[in-house]
């Protein structure tokens, strides 16, 4: 698996460093609220498990899956949701937690579609972040790094569903998606 890897963007103390400063700033933001993350499947799965542990104060997880890229590595800017959340978000603050933005497509969705349940306020956190590629006006509101335009997998960010168990963010070998 480590061979298909090209270079390694992010290490996983690196990682680990600037979750732990997200965490405290979540913390902070949102103490005496009713906090909801939502873990989007299945990119966020293992940002999210670290990101909630780094949060201390009470909150409520919960799960959105959607489609993404399937095997190639541009959005179609189709977004279908696959698994929708099990509670309703009226009134509540809501995070969505993602791994990254790219064209922002997907993220414009989420909010749109999120929005439209009345949260009391809807904000954005997101691993990483690739402004150069936005094709529409988004931002995260927290965002963990500002990376450049490759393709990155690891730490649940996936090709062909493999490589999301990497605990770095690395940058694939363009001849393993070109194939
Ligand atoms: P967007 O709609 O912003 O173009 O794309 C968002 C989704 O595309 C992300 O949630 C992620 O699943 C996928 N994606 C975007 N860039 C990358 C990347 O560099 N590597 C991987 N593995 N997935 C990506």
């Amino acid at each position: 698996m480590r061979q298909d890897i090209a270079s390694v963007l992010l290490t996983e103390a690196e990682i680990k460093k600037r979750v732990a400063e997200l965490g405290v700033q979540i913390s902070q933001d949102y103490a005496g609220k009713d906090l909801v993350a939502i873990c989007i499947l299945k990119g966020a799965l293992h940002f999210m498990a670290d990101l909630t542990r780094e949060i201390d104060i009470p909150l409520a997880i919960d799960f959105m899956a959607i489609s993404s890229y399937g095997a190639g590595t541009k959005t179609s800017g189709e977004v279908r949701i696959l698994q929708d959340l099990d509670a309703a978000i009226a009134d509540r603050h809501v995070l969505i937690v993602e791994d990254i933005v790219d064209s922002g497509l997907t993220l414009k969705y989420l909010v749109d579609n999120l929005g439209s349940r009345r949260p009391a306020s809807l904000r954005i956190v997101t691993l990483l972040d690739k402004p150069a590629r936005r094709a529409v006006t988004i931002s995260p509101d927290y965002n963990g790094f500002e990376i450049p335009d490759e393709f990155v997998v690891g730490y649940g960010l996936d090709f062909d569903e493999k490589y999301r168990n990497l605990p770095f963010i690395g940058v694939l070998k363009p001849e393993i998606y070109e194939k």
